[in-house]
């Protein structure tokens, strides 16, 4: 059947070569693409004001035809003018910069559509208004019309390829496109979620009747971009699922009862459920792929171990990747506590290492006389083999890429995976990111923590600052001075820290003052902390390299420079440094940059220390592209759907998704047949592993 999705852009008549390449250039290479454009915004008639009605004061969005266009020059400078009317009456618009650029674009006789807050000198007037060109058809607007209104870029307007082009092309397509053009969402689930079918839809958001048919249209066309979403993670989960894994362990004995009877805590109850959850899948052949989601110092660690000592009883060995190198030396310090005394080898792979150790640690690793090995991701260099790699577990797994984790991963026999993280987020990104995961939970902090004391300040109460800073010390608290990243190199990190640093020491010259950052060797760092952990030095400036996993108990008092630089969730798990020993703990913001968005922002730190609240403030306000890096996230490509605002959505897109999957995971159904071709073209890429196709 000739689809009719798949013209060539050329085919309309609207569209010559030279519009199509324009086109081609913001990936719009057939008619598919072109209807997959969807408006901008919609400019409803019934919202927009008549120049009769206006209200000093308020912003409203006015429609009317360009009359005049001048400039006029003024003590403060130029000022562009551009007067509309529609059949009430005129306004003036203003214009004090960019006025070469923006006379240029128009011209008179234009009907544009301006919105801003009216004033009244001379005659109304809007300074600076947002607007937009809507072209002679729709020039007699009718009530109830909404007019769809699409974003352009420079490139296409030079080419007439305006929202009047694109409005008249899709009228042209709708003329002649037929009913029955394949749709990407089988029928059994269009007909599960009452959802329209594709024509209707696509008619719907380009030239809605109404409000409701809009809505309709945009609900359907969220639901079938989360729909391909979890379509991938149904089909990741699947493979991994189908594999067998060859590390299934039988048992949890002397082990682990020994582990236990060393902590010197009981666990939580929280910690205990999820160690339930995990052996439960260590016990299973199918390989685990489980997330272990818990806030800052919830003590995911010791879960970790805990999972590594039955793989260890089971006789398989596990792998432990850090990010940093101060983050894996400490859970190889942690570990060795808990494995050497049960004559359990625990190895440290890290990049500093000489060739020397490397060469007396690679062998034990491959002959499995090493049991656990901890790392970063040096661990999944080349020359490094596994003997019998049963569990992968990976900290604060954000950090790393899929491929690295993957890497580590294929050294093993389909290994068991553990993946944590400490930043905890909402549940429907977390289910949109991870999906293809288990997930469990800590959601108890150890007992007897105290919350953490957190305040905003501005510069000028440094002083009284570090007066509280100098009580702190006496009383024998230990005190953390962040320089968090100030600029992209590190380099300037380092500058920042250095200068904080000499400043300290100078104003505190009665204490111990130290130093630490990423670009010092290993020797020197290991120096630093030892003293700071054993109450050899008051105060530690640093840079940002104590943010994950570093465990200061007797650290009480974190200044935090240059806070409003920072994500609240990066913050946050910075804070959870401190307040680990039972002590009443500060976290004091310093503010160098006030705005009052910004210190609305850092405020929300002071005002719960729930990690999930502050990651859902976090992502409100910088929206979840930013908060997690693209690349891992494919949440970038989501273009209608919203995943703070379509929970409700993207739970029965999920359900239909796995059903799909579930049934035919293969997608050999015919009945299927068009939603795998358009799902494949989409997301070919995110299948890196998939074997469909
Ligand atoms: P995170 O979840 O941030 O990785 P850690 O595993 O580093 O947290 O644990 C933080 C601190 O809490 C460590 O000092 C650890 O020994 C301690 N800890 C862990 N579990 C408990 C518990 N159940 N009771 C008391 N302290 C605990
Ligand atoms: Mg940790």
């Amino acid at each position: 059947m000739n689809n009719y999705l798949k013209n060539k852009l050329t085919t309309i008549q609207q569209i010559g070569e030279y519009r199509s390449d324009a086109l081609n250039q913001i990936g719009i290479k057939n008619v598919e693409d072109l209807l997959y454009y969807f408006p901008r915004r919609y400019l409803d008639r019934s919202t927009v004001k008549k120049t009769n009605q206006l209200i000093v004061g308020e912003e409203c969005t006015i429609v009317g035809q360009v009359q005049r266009i001048w400039t006029e020059k003024t003590r403060r400078g130029t000022i562009l003018k551009v007067s509309i009317s529609d059949d009430y009456g005129l306004l003036t618009l203003n214009w004090f910069g960019g006025i070469r650029w923006i006379k240029k674009m128009f011209i008179v006789g234009d009907w544009i559509s301006v919105s801003g807050k009216i004033n009244f000198f001379q005659g109304f007037n809007i300074n600076h208004p947002d607007f937009d060109f809507l072209g002679s058809d729709v020039g007699n607007l009718n009530t109830g019309f909404i007019v769809p209104i699409y974003s352009s870029t420079e490139n296409l307007k030079k080419k007439g390829i305006n929202s009047r082009l694109f409005r008249k092309i899709f009228k042209e397509i709708f003329r002649e496109m037929r009913k029955d053009v394949p749709d990407p969402i089988p029928l059994n689930i269009r007909n599960e979620n009452k959802l329209d079918g594709l024509v209707k839809s696509f008619n719907s958001i380009h030239f809605p009747k109404d409000e409701q048919s809009l809505q309709r249209a945009k609900y359907r066309f969220k639901f079938q971009e989360l729909l391909m979403l979890q379509s991938v993670l149904a089909i990741k989960r699947k493979i991994i699922r189908s594999e067998k894994c060859e590390a299934q362990c039988k048992k949890a004995g002397d082990l682990v009862t020994n582990l236990y009877k060393k902590l010197p805590f009981d666990l939580t109850d929280s910690q205990k459920k999820v160690t339930r959850e995990i052996y439960s899948d260590l016990k299973s052949d199918v390989p685990m792929n489980r997330l272990l989601q818990g806030d800052v110092g919830s003590g995911k660690t010791i879960v970790s171990a805990i999972a590594s000592a039955i793989m260890t009883e089971n006789n398989f060995q596990t792998a432990i990747m850090a990010p940093t190198e101060i983050l894996a030396e400490q859970h190889f310090q942690n570990f060795q506590k808990y494995f050497t005394p049960w004559g359990i080898d625990c190895e440290l792979l890290i990049g500093k290492q000489t060739k020397k150790q490397r060469e007396k640690i690679l062998p034990k690793i491959a002959s499995g006389e090493t049991q656990i090995v901890i790392g970063t991701h040096a661990l999944i260099q080349e020359q490094v083999k596994y003997s019998k790699l049963g569990l992968v577990i990976i900290d604060e797994q954000h950090r790393f890429g899929v491929d690295q984790r993957m890497s580590l991963i294929k050294k093993g026999l389909h290994p068991h995976v553990l993946s944590m993280t400490a930043t905890p987020i909402p549940r429907t990104l977390s289910i949109s990111i991870y999906g293809d995961m288990d997930t469990s939970i800590i959601d108890e902090m150890p007992k007897g923590r105290k919350p953490i004391v957190t305040r905003v300040v501005n510069e000028d109460k440094l002083p009284k600052v570090y007066d509280f800073i100098k009580s702190q010390v006496s009383l024998k608290q230990q005190v953390f001075v962040v320089y968090p990243l100030i600029s992209e190199s590190e380099k300037m990190d380092l500058q920042a820290a250095e200068i904080g640093f000499k400043k300290l020491s100078h104003i505190f010259s009665n204490y111990k003052v130290g130093l630490l950052h990423g670009k010092m060797k290993k020797v020197e760092k290991d120096l630093v902390i030892e003293k700071y952990k054993s109450g050899k030095m008051d105060i530690l400036v640093s840079t940002t390299v104590v943010e994950v996993g570093v465990d200061i108990p007797n650290a009480t008092v974190m200044i935090i420079e240059n806070a409003e630089r920072f994500g609240l969730s990066q913050l946050h798990q910075l804070r959870g440094r401190i307040g680990r020993g039972g002590k009443k703990s500060y976290c004091i913001l310093v503010n160098r940059k006030y705005t009052e968005q910004g210190s609305k922002r850092l405020r929300i730190l002071q005002e719960t220390n729930d990690g999930f609240k502050i990651s859902e403030a976090d992502m409100k306000l910088r929206g979840p592209g930013e908060f997690f890096s693209a690349k891992q996230s494919g949440l970038v490509d989501l273009k209608i759907a919203n995943l703070l605002e379509d929970g409700d959505i993207l739970k029965k897109a999920r359900i239909s998704a796995f059903s799909i999957i579930k049934d035919d995971p293969k997608l050999e159904n015919e009945n299927n047949s068009d939603f795998k071709e358009f799902f494949l073209k989409n997301n070919k890429d995110k299948l890196n592993y998939a074997s469909i196709g």
